[in-house]
């Protein structure tokens, strides 16, 4: 401890790049800016390239001079990665396999429709009895682990993007809990405005940031930005935090789309609730995705009717009654198609509102992957919406999905307004 008993950290980033000067030590500057804010205090910094024997001396000096070390870079599935194994060598302790960790990596793999290939495996062995720190944004999990002389080591991965979230989201709250603070959080999420975008809009307030920080993140189709008090009580720092709200919903507007965290298809399910009304959606490229994040909520059976997967020509003809015409002049990817599958599928389920989508998720479909119709229905009115949009054929589906309930949320906000 320092001698104003505050509790002191030293910062290790790891990466021959950052010694070769090819890319810039952001990490140690925001990690380092985050630590001063909740009152922890930082007496060295060092920079270590990739070898094992440097580091492993870097880790024990620092352990001698600080009460909890955090490491960044490392982590990853490649041979050159070795702050793991370096770290569990340094304190003692075998690498096990973290089931979870095994299971999270795995479904990653599989959202992402990518191949997972053998060394992803050693990204899931964890030092033994470590606390393992879930990575929302990539798949190397960080970690706390235990050191001689009842010290911490955190180990956080290489890129910002995963290091940032991974930082605020559990070590600061881990550190502001060690020194007996309280750390209050809101996380709004921002559909419909890319993270530059929402940087730009709030740019005064990010850079006069002192108490509440406000962080912003991207997340896969949106951004979310959370908002974190330091407090001596959670009243206090919801108090501080409030202003900051309806600054930010102020200047940004309908883009945000929920103040506590929750995702676009518990928005909707919310409003479909609170309004007494029933929903019930056709899919073509979404094939059963749409379907699946909404009876993701419990209770679904309340305002939830139905979903129709109808992929072929002929099933949208049979279920939904889409005309043979439309399907022939303009496609089965057209506006036109998907506005009767949504008639079609209100006209059967008798629901209050409705959703479809049909679209090119790709891979194979040349320029025109990425192009897909959502029609949005409530009350018998229909409106079409074409969306181009970007990545691998699950994100394209996923990004479908919330483009959808996002239309969804606009119509049930506006009814909910009256
Ligand atoms: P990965 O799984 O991507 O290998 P990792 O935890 O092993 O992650 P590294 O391989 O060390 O991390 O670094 C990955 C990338 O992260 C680097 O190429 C660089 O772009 C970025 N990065 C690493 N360390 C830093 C740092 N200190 N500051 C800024 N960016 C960094």
């Amino acid at each position: 401890m320092a001698g104003d008993n505050s509790m002191v950290c030293e910062i290790i980033s790891v990466g021959t790049e950052l010694l070769l000067g090819q890319i810039v030590n952001t990490n140690a500057q925001y990690i380092a800016r985050r630590l001063a804010e909740v009152g922890v205090s930082v007496y060295y910094q060092s920079v270590v390239g990739d070898n094992q024997a440097r580091l492993a001396g870097a880790v024990r000096e620092a352990l001698d001079r600080a009460d909890i070390v955090i490491t960044t870079g490392g982590l990853g599935p490649t041979g050159d990665d070795l702050t793991k194994e370096t770290i569990a060598a340094v304190c003692g302790l075998k690498l096990v396999m973290d089931e979870a960790t095994l299971e999270a990596i795995s479904e990653r793999f599989i959202r992402l429709g990518r191949e997972m290939t053998p060394n992803n495996l050693k990204q899931a062995l964890i030092p033994r009895g470590a606390q393992v720190l879930p990575n929302a944004h990539g798949t190397a999990p960080g970690c706390i682990v235990n050191a001689p002389g009842l010290k911490q080591i955190v180990l956080l991965p290489g890129p910002p993007g995963e290091m940032r979230p991974m930082l605020d989201t559990h070590v600061i709250p881990y550190l502001a809990d060690k020194s007996g603070k309280t750390l209050v959080s809101r996380v709004l999420r921002i559909f419909g405005m890319g993270e530059s975008a929402v940087e730009y809009a709030l740019k005064d307030l990010i850079q006069n940031q002192v108490n509440p920080t406000i962080a912003p993140y991207a997340a896969q189709s949106e951004v979310t930005l959370r908002i974190t008090a330091l407090c001596s009580a959670r009243a206090e720092g919801e108090q501080l935090i409030e202003p900051y709200i309806k600054e930010i919903v102020n200047r940004l507007g309908g883009v945000v789309y929920s103040l506590n965290d929750e995702t676009l298809w518990q928005v909707c399910a919310g409003l479909l609730k609170k309004n007494g009304l029933k929903l019930a959606v056709a899919e073509s490229c979404t094939g059963g995705m749409l379907s699946s994040l909404l009876v993701s909520v419990p209770g679904c059976s309340n305002w939830f009717t139905e979903g129709c997967v109808t992929y072929s020509d002929e099933a949208k003809a049979r279920r939904l009654n889409v005309s043979q015409q439309t399907l022939k002049r303009y496609s089965a990817v057209s506006g036109q198609t998907a506005y009767e599958m949504a008639n079609g599928i209100a006209l059967r389920s008798g629901a209050d509102a409705v959703l479809a989508t049909t679209g090119y998720a790709g891979p194979d479909s040349g320029a025109d992957t990425g192009l897909v119709y959502i029609a949005a229905g409530l009350g018998g009115d229909i409106s079409v919406h074409c969306e181009r949009l970007n990545g691998s054929r699950e994100h394209i589906r996923y990004a479908a999905c919330l483009h959808a309930l996002n239309y969804l949320r606009k119509m049930l906000e506006k009814t909910d307004e009256f």
